[in-house]
């Protein structure tokens, strides 16, 4: 890992702080003074700050219930961060895969920058369930569509294949692989119809278990059965 995030990981500094110590040759690794915050070390290697030796903390993983009107960032001009609004410190966490201020259900939450690249990225064809409400009946052909891959405006590539369960004709829950900008909502738009509400309720194996507003630890199990 960086050096700089190996600081940011092992005290409460943020990243800026974390490059004026070590441009400031505070920072040894081993021995050596080190004044690169690009360079790659070990977890298990002995890094020192102030010759302070430092220990890593491990890292932490959350699912959060998101209730509506709340947003993925941690700052916003318009709605609370969904992190004040459950009552959970956001430190160093990040969100993994934003979900709009008008969905509610399932996100994740770490500061494991791997992790939830793993989770993203659409090589890694981790699937995520949403409930979607549909202002009007979807037909076969959309299914179809939808199910096939579509072709969304902007993008050069049509979306990976998706499943779609029909629950009332109205309702339905949608499986996609991918993270795309509004993606669901886009891609109902691109067979004629309107999501008027969308909930995540699940992102590879873990569902979600808990009321809206709240938030749980993931267990260790779950972290790895994730990517
Ligand atoms: N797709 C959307 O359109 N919005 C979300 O919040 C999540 C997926």
């Amino acid at each position: 890992m960086r050096l700089d995030k190996f600081l940011c990981q092992s005290t409460v500094l943020d990243r800026p702080t974390a490059h004026e110590c070590i441009i400031s040759e505070r920072v040894k690794v081993g021995r050596a003074v080190i004044t690169l915050a690009d360079t790659q070390v070990h977890p298990e290697e002995k890094v020192y700050l102030d010759d302070v030796l430092l220990k890593l903390r491990p890292f932490r993983y959350f699912l959060i219930h998101k209730p509506a009107q709340t947003v993925c960032s941690n700052k916003d001009e318009h709605y609370p961060s969904v992190f004040t609004s459950v009552g959970l410190e956001a430190e160093n966490l990040h969100i993994v895969g934003r979900l709009d201020a008008d969905t509610t259900g399932l996100v994740l939450a770490t500061d494991d920058g791997q992790w939830s690249f793993l989770i993203m990225h659409p090589d890694y064809k981790c699937p995520k369930t949403y409930r979607v409400q549909l202002q009007k009946p979807i037909d076969a052909v959309a299914i179809e569509k939808l199910e096939k891959g579509i072709q969304l405006q902007g993008e050069k590539q049509a979306t990976a294949p998706a499943k779609v369960e029909i629950i009332h004709e109205k309702e339905v829950l949608l499986t996609i692989t991918e993270g795309k900008f509004h993606q669901v909502k886009r891609m109902f738009a691109a067979v004629k119809n309107k999501v008027v509400q969308l909930h995540r309720e699940r992102i590879g194996p873990v569902e979600l278990d808990i009321a809206e507003g709240d938030y749980r630890a993931l267990t260790a199990a779950e972290v790895r059965l994730l990517v």
